[in-house]
This record gives structure tokens, sequence and C-alpha cells, in this order.
């Protein structure tokens, strides 16, 4: 295997998920329902593949429809004016976008700056790119960062920050405050921002997502990265989008059509008519949400887990060591063994050097059905 990939190892997730298998643990690990996609939206499915017409090469970029209803979305929720033909690509899930934005926008030598913890393809894309990441830190127990730390990582060779709020795996949403003290660093050393925003709709109580697009000048030096895989529940379709200023996504597009070239056809005429759905379904979705987070919170409280309330995303980093004391990895398998319930140790979401950061730490996921949050609870109970 090649030197560029030999280091990656395997994905936490995917290591986790065998684990909890053998010991059939309830998995609160990887970041996926255990619910099914909407009906409605299965039916648009079905439509598609069954229409006659979608079922070859859809157009690299993205279906017309599609590339609609992102600019639509983003201008029904974010008053933000994206040209649906030049300003969107449509990709495989957010993870494509991500890595075609660096590809497509990031030289090699150039610094990438990465708040840590941070979503695990991220620091890989950077490598496979041959640019730098720089890591900021964010402070437990509410994951702030630091502004002088923060400054102290810019500097000439920085060519981009990649920013995910609201922020797997701790939940944070950032405030507007942080998001402007971002953006004066990114104008002043000339900085293009790859925002992940895929849970953009996952934010709870008073929480409320601000993309860094909107705030003022930085549409122009921002892409914004989105996925249909959470908020339509429907993480196997793997349609994600990039959109922003048509100067940036052409770099976007360039390094897309040489990836995937186009992705699934008629999946991306069923999340064309899913974005467009009136906005009591976003609603319904944050309510849903804000009910699981109730229920897990609720598992944690009963068995004695101190965590820092998540005001977004489906994740809470809980604190284990009022219970346990060892390695995140060690803990992981303790609670998998000993009280049959699956968790992300957070150490993938650190740079090798501060990867001892995450010991203390567990990321257990809620966007799993009530009879399986309760099941937790009962389990986690007689850990106490
Ligand atoms: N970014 C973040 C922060 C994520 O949590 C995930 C995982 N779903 C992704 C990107 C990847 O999204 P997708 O499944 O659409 O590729
Ligand atoms: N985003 C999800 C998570 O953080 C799934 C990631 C994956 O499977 N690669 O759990």
């Amino acid at each position: 295997i090649s030197q560029r990939v030999a280091p990656f190892g395997t994905t936490i997730f995917t290591e986790i998920n065998q684990l909890a298998q053998q010991h059939s643990a309830l998995n609160l690990g990887q970041g996926k329902p255990d619910f099914d996609t909407p009906t409605a939206i299965l039916d648009q499915v079905v439509q598609s593949l069954r229409a006659g017409n979608l079922n070859q090469y859809a157009p690299g970029d993205g279906t017309p429809a599609l590339r609609q209803a992102v600019a639509r979305h983003a201008e029904r929720f974010y008053q933000l004016d994206i040209d649906p033909t030049h300003g969107v690509i449509v990709t495989s899930g957010a993870t494509e976008g991500i890595f075609a934005s660096i590809l497509g926008l990031v030289d090699p030598g150039d610094e990438v700056i990465v708040l840590e913890p941070f979503y695990d393809s991220y620091v890989p894309d950077i490598l496979m790119a041959h640019a730098i990441p720089v890591f900021v830190p964010l402070h437990a127990p509410d994951w702030h960062f630091d502004p002088a730390e923060l400054r102290a990582a810019f500097g000439k060779k920085t060519r981009a920050i990649i920013l995910n709020t609201p922020h797997n795996p701790t939940g944070r949403v950032f405030t507007r405050e942080e998001l402007s003290f971002i953006a004066a660093l990114c104008h002043e050393y000339d900085v293009t921002v790859i925002a992940d925003e895929v849970y953009e709709h996952l934010t709870f109580g008073e929480a409320y997502h601000i993309p860094i697009a909107t705030l003022p000048g930085m549409f122009e030096r921002t892409v914004t990265v989105s996925s249909s895989g959470k908020l339509f529940s429907a993480t196997g379709w793997k349609i994600g989008w990039v959109s922003g200023p048509p100067a940036l996504i052409e770099g976007v597009s360039r390094a897309h059509q040489f990836i995937t070239f186009s992705v699934h056809h008629p999946t991306q005429e069923a999340i064309a008519y899913a974005l467009n759905l009136p906005t009591s379904y976003y609603q319904e979705f944050q309510q849903l949400y804000t009910s699981k987070r109730a229920l897990l919170m609720s598992a944690l409280d009963g068995a004695g887990f101190r965590y820092t309330v998540p005001d977004g995303t489906y994740f809470i980093m809980v604190d284990y060591t009022p219970l346990f004391s060892g390695s995140a990895l060690d803990f992981t398998r303790y609670l998998i063994q000993e009280a049959g319930v699956a968790c992300i140790p957070p150490g993938a979401f650190y740079s090798a050097d501060h990867a001892h950061l995450a010991d203390g730490y567990a990321r257990l996921a809620f966007c799993k059905s009530d009879s399986m949050l309760h099941e937790v609870g009962e389990r986690l109970a007689r850990l106490a």
C-alpha cells in the first residue's frame, strides 16, 4: 500500500461496530439512526427509480432539481443567495464534499486549521492533499476555543479553516461572537472557510445555527458542506452538497468530476423533494431529537455520568471519570462488555500527539429509537 495511506488504519466506526456486534451491545457508537427514512421520502425514491429516465448518470454537478432545492433551502432558512447553476455541487455525502473542497481549494504545503476534537475524515483528507493540519483545541467542559490560541494558529501559510458547527463530537453550536472572531481572522489572513454544517437543523432550546457564510463579507470566502444523511435519516444514501460563490465552487467541481463524477441519480430527485418540505418537517425533526436527547440525558443521569448538555448534533460527550478510571478505549470495552452499550472513544477525533486528551470522554449518539434509549437507561443503571 502507498505511504500516503499506510498510517491511516481502520476507522473507529468500523472497529466499534464489530465489537458491538460481537457483544450484542446497544450501539450508540456510529451516528446512524436505527429507524427508517420518512415514508414520504422513500416513496419519492421509488417513483424516481420507476420514472424511466433517472437510472443513468446524473449531471456531474448534480441534478437541476436538487441544486435548485439546495439554493431554495439556503434562501428560506438563512436568506443566502446561492446560484443553483454555478454555486452548488452535489457530492457523495458530506465526506466527499469536504475532500473535494480541500483538493479543489488547498495547495500542497498550505496549512489548514482544524478545531480539535474534529470529525475523523478531515485530517486524512488534508494529508492526502499534501497540506498541513494545524490544530486548535476546544477546551472542556464547555468546548470553547481560546481566542489567543486560535489567533496564534493563523499565519502566512494558512489557506483554509475547517469549521464544523453544530460540532461533532462535542455538541457545541458556535455563537455569533465566536464566528465573528473567526471571520475577522479569515479576512486578516485571507483564509477560505470550509464550513461543515451537516447538523444545521439539529439545535436545541435557545441555541440556533448561524452559517458563517451569512456573516458580513464571508460568503465570498466560504464553501458550505451539508448532507441529507442526518436531516432525512438517510445516511445510507450518501447525498451531500457543497454551496458557495461560483469562484470557489469551480475548484470543488474540478476535483469532484474526477473523484466520483456524479452521484446516485434517483435519490437526488427524492432529496430535492425532501429539502422542499414545509418548515413543519424541520420543526418536527428538531422536536423528535429534543426528546431523544432528554432520554439519553436521563439514562446518563441515572448512572451518575457527567456531561455538558449538547446544544446541537445527536451526540453527547460524556465524562466517564465518576464511574471508571482508565483510557477511553478501555472504558469503551468496559461499557460494551459490562453494560452491553457501545460508544465511540474520541481518540480518533484528536491528532496523535493529543489523543490522550480523549481519555475521560466517550461519545454517545442519541439518533436511536426511544425503546433503545430506554433500554440503555436500564443497562447503564446497573453500573451505578
Ligand atoms: N461531517 C460531520 C461532522 C459528520 O458527523 C459526518 C458524519 N455523518 C459527516 C461530515 C459525513 O457525512 P456524510 O454521511 O454525508 O458523508
Ligand atoms: N458521522 C457519523 C459519526 O460521526 C458517521 C461517520 C462514519 O460512519 N464515517 O458517527
